[in-house]
């Protein structure tokens, strides 16, 4: 089903689309492991009709349910475009598919939604990882003097490890 925007409608007048499209209708589910969609994305847009080709802007919002890379730790996110833009072709190689006069913007917000999706998801930036699950090597022997390991020297160890 999808975002559709009717063109004949367009033809008139501006159009004004309100809505809700599913994490499954945006097929953004299972694209990472560590992200799941729990709720729709939530539109407001706008469109217009040019001679060849169609301006929607407007606002899109979604919450994603990450784990963080690094400690697993389960923490939400919030994306939002407040002001999203896109141009539709309607000629040329990469015209929009126009099927029952209508064209199919889900494609196109799932492609800039994705863009915004986390690479490395981190509960916080310094997260410094699992307190007993750090990469082997200097496990073992918490001496109480043992001090020069400080919790920015483990994150800066994280880093080197991880990234
Ligand atoms: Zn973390």
């Amino acid at each position: 089903m999808g975002l559709l925007l009717n063109l004949r409608q367009l033809k008139t007048d501006p159009v004004h689309l309100d809505g809700e499209l599913s994490p499954q209708e945006l097929e953004i589910e299972s694209v990472d492991e560590l992200i799941r969609v729990p709720l729709p994305l939530k539109y407001h847009l706008d469109a217009q009709l040019f001679d060849d080709s169609i301006l929607v802007e407007g606002y899109l919002r979604v919450g994603l349910s990450c784990e963080c890379v690094r400690c697993l730790k389960k923490f939400d996110q919030t994306l939002s475009l407040e002001s999203w833009a896109c141009h539709i072709p309607l000629e040329g190689e990469d015209r929009a598919a126009v099927v029952n006069d209508a064209v199919d913007l889900t494609p196109y917000v799932r492609e800039d939604i994705l863009l915004l999706f986390p690479q490395h998801p981190l509960c916080e930036p310094g997260c410094s990882g699992l307190p007993n699950g750090l990469p082997g090597g200097l496990s073992g022997t918490p001496a109480p003097g043992q001090t020069r390991e400080s919790p920015s020297a483990w994150a800066e160890l994280n880093k080197l490890k991880l990234d």
